[in-house]
């Protein structure tokens, strides 16, 4: 029997994306009775997190990618469009929207990801193996103790069960608008054997803004309810200055344009980025590139290794264009940056710390500029109203340093321009959404509690994010698992630079978040199959046996790997059963296999566990497209939309 209860506990912390994906593969992935809590401080955020939810996000918000990208499921990339097409509850839905057919390389608007997420939870929890419950919490971690069993998390307001199917609650007189919850409500303690934090995206509070944060003509973040009535409320002549030019900042200029704005919208840019729009009918795509050999040379100063990239940069685009006719132009650029993300991690390792974390911060937007482009929906109202003769958009280059109040109840935004310094007088500014990455700077309690217990310790190299392990296991100041603590999200931005080479905001969207949601899970299920006994050890001795593939495939290693593979793309319960029991049969009749480390007192469990373990290295195999990877595993899911 669990500390926990009868059955062991898993509670994750953040309902957002990345919390509500992990807990859909944990529904499907356990075998054996577990509760699994899906803490959540802001209820209108639960299955949406500040990208989806649907207060902040109008209909005019669409995804920053297309819609085809947008399933949670990495071995099932139609998922979301098919949901839209055939599940949605379209009563409410607006025109265009509530007609239209979604295609893979279309818009859709964020907010109905919202209705998809709860829908796909719900199936989960429907399907999960008798025993396995889903609870949906309110309230926010606070702090965590760490013990040998498992972890201790406070947890802040009452900790409520199960809300009502969309419950809105009232904030309290206390209660803190950035988190939702109150501070001078009760804390009770929850045990859980393991917690996986999944908390997202911090806020920044940008230092120009001090003197406006309250200013009725300040937004200070343009996906919350306030931000929006704020832009619905404006008179259309109004001027208006965006901070940022990046996706988010499009979102705000977009919702004037399709309002009728007509007044100057200035959008104001460090350096002065816009992103590519993507061809019509534009499909995603990896291509294999060599290893741009120029960039592990050793590093010497800045303006050397700059100009390194640009050659091995050119070279790269101009092979992809000449090599490959078929890929447009303007994905040239997303074609090279993809490919050359297995590389990358060895070109990062010779760049010095304090080097490294400067050029991220100076180049981070045009490498995410160059990483990904944006969907015509969103980009072509914005060029159109930039065209020099008759446009209302401008782009204005420069660093905003000030944005203080005038005489005139207007705000005076003062920016230094590469030449000059400018300032921009406005009836609304716009602060697009500025994030803290860097954990020692976080405000939230949890995270200065976390890190002052050495349980959570801010990424070294890229100042970004945390330390965690390959399987996203929170590490301690020397390096050790902090404990039976995973993170899911942005909180590894940091490693998915230096160890997988993703880049922009491939760090952490998304499509990192879809992978990483499957090791998590498979991770703790495996540390819950695994506590009553000391196989731990064991398992990664005798995973090296089956990494050479003949050898693998001598064993029957192969098969039973791609028959794991399945069970844990399956959806429906029974499919799963059926798997897992044709797997264990499989087990049973592997014949000649390697004699497992003395001491493995369960050999069949052991060599379950390594199995598991190359099928999630293959479900979450970046070196091929989700559909490469369908064919690769025979997964039979439908692979056209309406199917
Ligand atoms: C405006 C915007 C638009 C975006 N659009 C896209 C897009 O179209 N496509 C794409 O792939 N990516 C997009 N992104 C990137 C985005 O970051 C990820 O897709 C994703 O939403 C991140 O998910 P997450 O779960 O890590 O964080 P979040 O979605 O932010 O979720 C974290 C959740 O944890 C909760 N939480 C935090 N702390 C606590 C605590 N202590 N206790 C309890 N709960 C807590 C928060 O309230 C929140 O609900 C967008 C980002 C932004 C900001």
């Amino acid at each position: 029997m669990s500390r926990a209860g009868i059955h062991p506990r898993v509670l994750i912390v953040g309902a957002g994306l990345a919390g509500t994906a992990t807990a859909i593969r944990l529904l499907r992935f356990a075998r054996g009775p577990l509760e699994i809590v899906l803490l959540e401080r802001r209820p209108d955020y639960r299955s949406a997190g500040v990208a989806y939810h649907r207060d902040g996000n109008p209909w005019d918000h669409v995804f920053n990618i297309q819609a085809g990208r947008m399933s949670v499921f990495r071995e099932d990339v139609l998922d979301f469009v098919r949901w839209a097409n055939l599940e949605a509850d379209r009563r409410d839905w607006p025109a265009p929207w509530a007609e239209l057919e979604f295609a893979e390389a279309g818009p859709a608007p964020r907010r109905i990801f919202q209705d998809y997420l709860v829908d796909r939870l719900a199936e989960a929890s429907r399907e999960a193996c008798p025993g396995v419950v889903l609870v949906e919490a309110d309230g926010e971690a606070v702090d965590m103790e760490v013990r040998p069993d498992g972890v201790e998390v406070t947890i802040r307001q009452a900790f409520a069960g199960v809300p009502a199917a969309g419950q809105e609650r009232e904030p309290g007189p206390g209660t803190d608008p950035g988190t939702g919850t109150d501070p001078d409500r009760e804390t009770t303690v929850l045990f859980a054997e393991h917690v996986v934090l999944a908390t997202g995206l911090e806020l920044r509070e940008p230092p120009f803004a001090a003197r406006v944060h309250a200013h009725p003509s300040f937004v200070r973040d343009p996906y919350s309810a306030a931000g929006i009535r704020k832009l619905m409320a404006l008179p259309p002549e109004a001027t208006v200055a965006i901070v940022g030019s990046v996706l988010s900042a499009y979102d705000s200029a977009g919702f004037l344009l399709r309002r009728g704005h007509t007044g100057r919208i200035h959008l104001i840019s460090k350096t002065g980025t816009m992103f590519r729009t993507y061809p019509v009918g534009h499909e995603h795509g990896v291509l294999r590139l060599p290893c741009p050999k120029g960039l592990l040379e050793p590093y010497r100063d800045r303006e050397e290794f700059l100009a390194r990239v640009r050659t091995e940069w050119e070279a790269a685009c101009g092979a992809v264009a000449r090599d490959h006719p078929d890929v447009h132009p303007v994905v040239v650029a997303e074609r090279v940056a993809k490919a050359w993300e297995p590389h990358l991690p060895e070109a990062i390792e010779r760049i010095p710390t304090a080097e490294l974390r400067r050029l991220l911060d100076e180049f981070g937007t045009a490498i995410a500029a160059s990483r990904v482009g944006a969907v015509e929906y969103t980009m072509a109202i914005i060029e159109r109203a930039m065209r020099p003769a008759d446009g209302s958009v401008k782009l204005v280059v420069g660093q905003v340093k000030e944005v203080a109040p005038t005489g005139s109840g207007r705000l005076a935004v003062s920016v230094a321009a590469p030449e000059e310094r400018l300032t921009i007088e406005a009836d609304l500014v716009v602060s697009n959404f500025g994030r803290e990455s860097d954990y020692s700077r976080v405000g939230q309690p949890l995270w200065r509690n976390l890190v002052r217990r050495g349980i959570a310790v801010p990424h070294e190299r890229t100042g970004r994010g945390l330390e965690v392990d390959e399987r996203g296991t929170l590490l301690g100041p020397g390096g050790e698992p902090a404990g039976p603590v995973s993170a899911v999200g942005v909180l590894r931005e940091g490693d998915e630079i230096v160890r997988n080479g993703r880049t922009g905001a491939f760090s952490f969207n998304l499509a990192a978040i879809k992978n990483q949601s499957i090791a998590v899970a498979a991770r703790v299920i495996e540390q819950l199959e695994l506590l009553d006994g000391d196989m731990a050890q064991s398992v990664a001795e005798y995973h090296g046996h089956f990494s050479n593939t003949e050898e693998a495939a001598r064993f029957g290693f192969e098969e039973a790997v791609v028959m794991e593979v399945r069970r844990l793309a399956a959806r429906d319960r029974s499919e799963r059963e059926s798997l897992d029991s044709r797997l264990e049969a499989c087990i049973r009749s592997m014949g000649g296999l390697p004699t497992p480390p003395t001491g493995a007192s369960r050999p069949d469990r052991l060599i379950r566990t390594v199995v598991n373990r190359a099928a999630v290295e293959r479900l979450t195999d970046v070196s091929v497209t989700p559909r490469q990877l369908r064919r690769q595993l025979g997964i039979a899911n439908a692979d056209h939309l309406g199917e």
